[in-house]
């Protein structure tokens, strides 16, 4: 059987969406599931829409997630180069190819010429389209006599190389994923395939690099489906043979209608890339899922679930599994919704598989960005109190920030609640009490139970406002635990502090 060969083809146009990753992932996941080749090539043809870095970035975004291309750009690879803008002298001789076939011809018509007919149509309330019809009364070598082309051409009038669409064919189509339909030839435009510097465009690039690079099968987005017919129109025209094809239906907006795009991220506060962007022209970043803190197994989890389950509908699900399950015939050929909550879940299941020990550099290096060192010793206990309620590892210091900072104020509420001038006064008691223990927190537990029951009180009324002294609110993990982590320095200064402080 023939090798297994699937390129992920994005243009350089910005950063990866949700959209194009899960593209490369279902590209990775179908090569590396039938053993093949997952290639990265940058379609580079359109240099008006080519954004620095983006390149570079979804290389980047790739190897984040752990899907290292078998051939790229950066790799190098037997099929290179893989940038198409490398790739002039191969796509020459294919131009001179098909202007040998009766697939395509020359148009001379202007950019100018085209745009004035276009509004000429538009202003009857039509809409032009160079096709089958319209082509005969245009500036090309099909309406034109040879002698008109010959002079042309000696006077060196720019042309561009269009395809010459059959005339009413019904084109024979299968998608994967879609199943059959066919295509009538009437519908569809002659695309222009070579511009007038000679640079192929978008459909006669990737046909033959496809074909050029042994591609076997093409995995993208829906939005080329109206190409599928061009495209293997194109084959047939070059006498090769067509790969398989599968495009997969669009990621839709949480509320379920429409396409996710990035004004839902920005509105609603979610990212929609995988690591942040800065914007080249407005300088603005958007931030990405690795910047957010979602660990890269967390975040392909997701993406992998909008439009493919395994067998048994299971959830968490690593990529070397992926890689045993995947199939495209399970690939769902509605869309897919997204949801900022999944993603959250999906990372807060991470978080808690993960061992405390894993987690500990990640947490340091959070807070050394707060200027905050702890030994490795207390920041694993802090992970155990904290873990079990965290999204991310950032979690653990934001909502435990109590560990390493005394209260700054006092929640009204509370203070309310649990403070008067008695429990002041138990407070102080209680602070000289511990004071010469050795802040161990069995030792301290039962030095609150002796004091509850020489007070003849419940334990809540002692903890309480210790708490309180502690936290500033009635929130926390278990009060002697804090206590032994932030030891006894720090513990009976915060009790003064909130001495003095409520009156
Ligand atoms: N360069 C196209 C894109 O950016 C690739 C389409 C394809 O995979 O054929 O989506």
């Amino acid at each position: 059987m023939e090798r297994v060969r699937v390129r992920f083809a994005p243009s350089p146009t910005g950063p990866l969406h949700l959209g194009g990753v899960r593209t490369a992932l279902y590209d990775y996941l179908f090569a590396k599931h039938n053993g093949g080749d997952f290639i990265l090539r940058i379609e580079d043809t359109d240099t008006q829409r080519y954004v620095e870095g983006s390149e570079e970035y979804i290389m980047e975004a790739l190897e984040w997630i752990g899907m290292i291309p078998d051939e790229s750009p950066k790799h190098g690879g037997p099929y290179g180069p893989y940038r198409q803008s490398e790739r002039r002298a191969i796509y020459d001789q294919y131009t001179a190819q098909i202007l040998e076939t009766d697939y395509a011809y020359l148009a001379f018509d202007t950019p100018e010429e085209l745009d004035q007919i276009r509004a000429e149509y538009e202003a009857r309330g039509e809409v032009f389209a160079y096709n089958y019809e319209t082509r005969q009364r245009l500036k090309n070598s099909i309406s034109l006599p040879e002698q008109e082309v010959e002079r042309l051409l000696q006077e060196k009038m720019p042309y561009v190389i269009r395809f010459k669409m059959p005339l009413d064919r019904g084109v024979n189509l299968k998608d994967i994923i879609r199943g059959k339909f066919s295509v009538n030839t009437n519908t569809l435009d002659d695309k222009v395939l070579v511009k007038n510097d000679g640079m192929p465009t978008y459909h006669f690039a990737n046909i033959i690099d496809d074909h050029e690079m042994k591609i076997t099968h093409v995995i993208r987005g829906e939005e080329w489906l109206p190409s599928m017919a061009l495209h293997v129109l194109l084959y047939e025209a070059m006498g090769w043979k067509a790969p398989e094809f599968a495009h997969l239906s669009l990621i839709l907006k949480p509320e379920g209608k429409g396409k996710l795009s990035k004004r839902d991220g920005d509105k609603f506060g979610f990212p929609v890339f995988p690591l942040n962007f800065k914007d080249p022209n407005t300088g603005k970043v958007s931030i990405g899922y690795r910047e957010e803190g979602y660990f890269p197994e967390a975040f392909i989890n997701m993406v992998a679930l909008l439009g493919w389950s395994p067998a048994d509908n299971k959830e968490m699900i690593s990529l070397e599994e992926m890689i045993e399950e995947f199939d495209l015939h399970k690939v769902h050929k509605a869309g897919a919704r997204f949801s900022a909550e999944k993603a959250k879940w999906f990372n807060q299941q991470y978080l808690q598989i993960m061992s405390n020990e894993h987690i500990i550099p990640a947490f340091k290096r959070i807070l050394s960005e707060n200027c905050i060192e702890v030994s490795d010793d207390k920041a694993l206990r802090i992970i155990a109190i904290m873990k079990e309620r965290a999204i991310f590892i950032k979690d653990i210091y934001e909502e435990g920030k109590y560990f390493f900072h005394s209260p700054e104020s006092y929640q009204e509420k509370a203070v309310k609640k649990v403070w008067s001038p008695e429990t002041r006064d138990l407070m102080q008691i209680l602070k000289n009490q511990i004071s010469t223990l050795d802040f161990k927190s069995k030792s301290l537990k039962e030095q609150f139970q002796h004091l509850a029951e020489e007070k003849g009180m419940g334990m809540g009324k002692i903890m309480m406002p210790l708490r309180l002294c502690l936290v500033g609110e009635l929130k926390g993990p278990d009060i002697p635990e804090l206590m032994e982590i932030i030891g006894k320095e720090e513990s009976l200064f915060r009790i003064s502090q909130a001495i003095e402080t409520l009156k």
